[in-house]
């Protein structure tokens, strides 16, 4: 049996002839650029996450960076973050000109939430929590620090759509919220693609300028902006794919806990709480052996993936901030022993058992 880590042709195929349809009436109307497929999208994905406003953008990456710039966060300010994310969580931190201070994470890969005050002075502006694999942070305890020393929260939610915590959707947390639409997230555009909520009218209003190139009208410029708008084509593509979302998520829920119940005796695999939904971007296992396993799993035609090898504090670019090994000690070690499953909607009861079967294979024969 080979199983692929995602499968994404077979979702394009399944959804293929209505894509056509969106993307040939987008092509009618000839409205590419902020149509009226964007604005319905940004009313829809709003409603989803249960906010007041959304705004669709090219690139999660960009929703980052715009939040720090609505926030006014640039030179001489910090930005708490966690050192174990997609690098764009601590990239967009560096491009508004601002540092990014990392703060180690807990077992679940979320940031230790006891650890951030200590990292708090008075050039802090922002806490940058990312819900990693799709498991949304501990938001309360957050929140309340964000509150007690007057910091704004952006949340990174690229991996964490359709997350519960207490009864509350993702995105809803922080004063802006970031999502990524990239291929490889559970609701994808076909191509880059990405957006951004929040309850605040007036940051709503500051943003959706800034990704404008600053402008307020046709001809008057109010802010040095940005090109960061989402494509019609990819918002009529995305109208479509988001009434399929739930029902992605509930298929990856049933995918998770099956996994976590045949392979809770063999491998550490993710925790959930009674108040939460995570949403499993990703099905992250940990295991000391982990290279080993991962060969033994390719060996036998199943891909799997790391998410991510090396810490960003590690990483070539982030030398001038002055970080090294040792560091973060929680997040180092991760970064040497968990492997992404896969976990995509579409994997069958006989692939779930199978990969199920390899893992204990490899476990017995080398514990
Ligand atoms: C994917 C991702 C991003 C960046 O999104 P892009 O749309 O690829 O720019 C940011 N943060 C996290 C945690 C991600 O997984």
């Amino acid at each position: 049996m080979r199983i692929s880590y995602i499968n994404l042709k077979q979702e394009h195929k399944i959804l293929k002839k209505q894509i056509l349809q969106a993307v040939s009436k987008v092509l009618d109307t000839a409205n590419f650029v902020l149509g009226d497929e964007v604005k319905i999208f940004e009313h829809n994905i709003a409603k989803y996450c249960e906010t007041k406003y959304a705004l669709g953008l090219n690139s999660g990456t960009d929703a980052l960076f715009l939040a720090l710039k609505a926030l006014d966060i640039g030179p001489g300010d910090e930005v708490i973050t966690v050192p174990n994310s997609f690098v764009a969580s601590a990239s967009c931190i560096v491009t508004a000109g601002a540092t990014p201070v990392f703060v180690d994470v807990c077992d679940d890969m979320n940031i230790d939430t006891n650890l951030i005050e200590g990292k708090i002075t008075n050039k802090t502006k922002a806490i940058l929590p990312v819900n990693l694999t799709g498991k949304i942070c501990e938001m309360d305890r957050i929140l309340s620090i964000a509150k007690k020393y007057k910091l704004s929260v952006i949340e990174d939610s690229a991996q964490a759509i359709g997350a519960i915590y207490k009864g509350k959707k993702a995105g809803s947390f922080g004063h802006i919220n970031c999502f990524s639409l990239h291929p490889l997230k559970t609701l994808n555009a076909c191509g880059d693609g990405g957006f951004l909520t929040t309850n605040d009218e007036s940051l709503y209003i500051k943003l959706s300028k800034l990704r404008n190139i600053g402008m307020k009208t046709r001809n008057e410029v109010q802010y040095w902006g940005y090109n960061s708008r989402l494509d019609s084509i990819q918002a009529a593509i995305l109208n479509l794919k988001l009434k399929h979302l739930d029902k992605w998520i509930a298929s990856r829920r049933k995918i998770a806990a099956y996994y976590r119940n045949n392979l809770i005796d063999f491998v550490k695999v993710p925790t959930e709480m009674p108040y939460e939904k995570p949403a499993y971007h990703t099905f992250v296992i940990q295991i000391e052996k982990r290279d080993e396993l991962q060969a033994y799993l390719l060996k036998n035609g199943i891909e799997t993936k790391i998410h991510y090898p090396i810490s960003i504090h590690l990483q070539e670019a982030a030398k001038p901030l002055g970080n090294k090994r040792g560091d973060f000690p929680v997040a180092e070690k991760q970064a040497d022993t968990i492997l992404s499953l896969p976990v995509f909607q579409e994997l069958t009861k006989k692939q779930q058992d199978y990969v199920i079967s390899k893992v204990k294979e490899f476990v017995k024969n080398n514990y």
